[in-house]
């Protein structure tokens, strides 16, 4: 079968790496570059960018393919490890693109399992904490099976991953290939886009341009937010681990919304007032990884503090703004 052509016998390890123009896969293409990979980089830049991989322009060790990865994916040449990042993101993108999210998730995940089946590569999934829906279990362990609702307006990208997740799972038992699965919290550092809708460039924006701060709800809805390189680093050591079973990465540094806000206020030096607005349907009342298990199993766990790489996403959006 397909199964061992082992990573060991390239020289410079082959990554393929879908969602590779987004936020999080052009981080993860800088990592690999940097640690002797060569990478192909897969996206059809529904929400990922050029610009978050112009630098990588003329680097013989970087190659863009402009592809929808439901589409059939054909590679000439061996492949080491599939990374699979496509996916929006961001609550306004999949309430506007519903259906290609859950085609990413779905169709997506199964041509990305196809690539890695047929050329004997380890495969990664990027899920989420969304899988978890608003959850009754606090911290998420990863053995919360979770409290979504299927139909409601985030449920197209929640199922979409809690299917990624199933169909992974299918390949690593039925067809033997490696396979780990990722459960990324929420997480920010530059290349965000800035009118993506999530919290952080959102207040980062408003705060810049001394407009009303948008509080969703009363603002006492919590999350936890990881600086990317910390993230990344986490999910390069679940590759290169032996771990099948899905892992949490994050940062169980947990506040509310509204002390959030004022973290951005003080951040920027803004004189941003807050406003409050509707909360949006099934918008999670809770989030903080328990990341015991990704600790034990990886020795990892995030560096960054939240003020620092506050400091450097800032930066980056006064940059752009
Ligand atoms: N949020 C907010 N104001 C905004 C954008 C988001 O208060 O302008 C809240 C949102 O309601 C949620 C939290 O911030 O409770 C995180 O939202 P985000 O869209 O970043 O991602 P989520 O964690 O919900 O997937």
């Amino acid at each position: 079968m397909a199964k061992k052509k082992s990573a060991a016998k390239s020289v410079a390890p082959i990554s393929v790496v879908t969602g590779g123009a987004g936020f999080l896969g052009s981080h993860l293409t800088d990592l690999l570059l940097s640690k002797g990979h060569q990478v192909i980089a897969i996206d059809n830049l529904v929400t990922g960018s050029t610009d978050n991989i112009a630098h990588l322009a003329g680097n013989p060790a970087f190659r863009f393919i402009h592809q929808d990865v439901t589409e059939f994916l054909f590679l000439e040449g061996p492949v080491d490890y599939v990374w699979h990042f496509a996916s929006p993101a961001s609550p306004i993108d999949y309430l506007e693109l519903p259906i290609q999210t859950l085609k990413v998730g779905s169709l997506g995940t199964h041509k990305a399992l196809g690539l890695a089946r047929n050329k004997g590569a380890r495969f990664l999934l990027t899920s989420t904490s969304e899988i978890y829906g608003d959850p009754l279990e606090h911290p998420q362990t990863e053995s919360y099976w979770g409290n979504v609702n299927i139909i409601g307006p985030r449920g197209c990208y929640d199922e979409s991953k809690r299917f990624a997740e199933a169909i992974t799972m299918a390949y690593n038992r039925q067809h033997g290939i490696e396979t780990r699965i990722v459960r990324i919290f929420n997480t920010y550092g530059p290349r965000m886009r800035l009118n993506d809708g999530r919290v952080v460039p959102a207040f980062i924006g408003q705060a810049l341009e001394n407009k009303p701060i948008t509080v969703f709800g009363d603002g006492k809805q919590t999350r936890s937010f990881c600086y990317v390189s910390d993230l990344i680093e986490g999910i390069y050591r679940l590759m290169m681990s032996d771990y099948s079973l899905p892992v949490n990465i994050g940062n169980p540094n947990e506040m509310t919304m509204l002390e959030f806000a004022r973290e951005i206020i003080g951040a920027t030096r803004s004189k941003s007032r807050l406003v409050h607005r509707p909360l949006p349907q099934d918008d999670p009342k809770q989030r903080r990884p328990d990341i015991g298990l990704a600790e034990k199993l990886l020795g990892w766990k995030p560096v960054v503090p939240l003020k620092d790489g506050l400091e450097t996403t800032i930066k980056y959006f006064r940059g752009r703004s």
